[in-house]
């Protein structure tokens, strides 16, 4: 079994630093439109490779405990079903959070008398489960950030999608409603939902935010995900998840260090300081980047320069915003100079 994963290096472990207790009543919320429907993830392209993603690596994202509901082996044969189905030529590799115990065994047991699929137990380290990573790590290929993996044989699903994917597929099922996870220090609890498809944020939000005139709200995460300020947008498929943090007041300081606060995500509060030197992005970044080159030249007016130390192989997975001790907001710069490309 792997412990720390090959080719991986930095990451931090943030489902042990930021254990997330959740209600375990599911809200349901429908859209005030007609819901959309979920697309089934592959038309036509040939694929060679399917990889199920069972190891999340972020406390604000859907726990594998939703979709699996501790009955790991009815949910490989769903997978069995979708494979004869729809991808009989491919491989498939079961990624799979190595602290899940009994879901391990149940799949290793069910993968013995299987040869289509292979399990592999992860280290459920952030960013272990960005797709660049995955493919590097299961597959040995390098895979751009951004690229279209479809293209390259690749197709890479979670719990909930294969979940969908067997409803729609195989059941003949509208699916049109998801499961996401809301968090963070600006509402009320912690809760898992189910909402229609083409819902509003706002909708969603009501009547669980704290003080809405005090928070930040991001889609997908603080760290990879994006924020928003137009709460009337409507979430789809790619919405695994809202995280609404209050504002601080105060400055915090070695934010990454309080497990009791999911407070390290803003520098909007008079806390921005220079950079000190200390190489805790260098260090965190999974694949082997130097952060601080960037912020340097950037600061100088050199953002041309700051896309020469390899800024193209940056994952954009946050972890350098998210350590800075000074609270630069690293990942911004990076793509602020790498969009200088598309304008081009
Ligand atoms: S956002 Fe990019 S540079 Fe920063 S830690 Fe992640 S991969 Fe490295
Ligand atoms: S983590 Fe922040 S302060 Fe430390 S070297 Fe990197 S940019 Fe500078």
């Amino acid at each position: 079994m792997k412990k720390e994963t090959m080719g991986f290096k930095g990451g931090f472990h943030l489902l042990d630093a930021y254990p997330l207790p959740f209600c375990t009543i599911i809200d349901e919320i429908s859209s005030d439109g007609a819901p959309e429907q979920f697309q089934f993830p592959v038309t036509g392209q040939k694929i060679e490779h399917v990889i199920v993603n069972l190891c999340p690596t972020e406390p604000w994202a859907l726990p594998n405990w939703v979709i699996l509901k501790h009955k790991t082996a009815a949910f490989l044969s769903m997978l069995k079903e979708i494979k004869t189905s729809y991808f009989s030529d491919a491989r498939f590799h079961l990624a799979i959070n190595e602290k899940e115990d009994r879901a391990v065994e149940d799949a290793v047991n069910f993968a013995r008398a299987e040869d289509w699929i292979k399990v592999i137990p992860l280290c459920a380290k952030y960013p272990q489960d960005d797709p660049v990573i995955l493919a590097q790590v299961l597959l040995g290929m390098d895979v751009s950030f951004g690229q279209d993996i479809k293209s390259l044989g690749i197709l890479i699903v979670d719990a909930q999608t294969v979940s969908a994917m067997y409803e729609q597929g195989i059941m003949r099922k509208d699916v049109n409603s998801r499961y996401v996870v809301l968090s963070g220090t600006g509402l009320r609890e912690n809760e898992i939902i189910r909402a229609e498809l083409g819902t509003s944020v706002e909708k969603i939000l009501k009547n669980k935010v704290k003080d809405a005139s005090t928070c930040r709200v991001f889609m997908n995460g603080p760290l990879r995900g994006k924020e928003i300020s137009d709460f009337s947008q409507k979430i789809d498929w790619s919405v695994n998840n809202i995280v609404v943090f209050e504002e601080k007041s105060r400055k915090v300081l070695f934010p990454m260090f309080k497990a009791d606060e999911l407070a390290f995500t803003t520098s909007l509060l008079g806390e921005l300081r220079r950079c000190v030197y200390c190489n805790f992005c260098d260090d965190i970044c999974p694949v082997d980047l130097e952060p601080a080159l960037y912020y340097h030249s950037y600061i100088r007016g050199e953002k041309h320069k700051a896309r020469l130390y390899n800024m193209g192989k940056c994952i954009e997975c946050g972890l350098c915003s998210f350590i800075c001790p000074s609270k630069l907001e690293l990942l911004k710069i990076i793509r602020e100079c790498k969009a200088l490309d598309k304008h081009e």
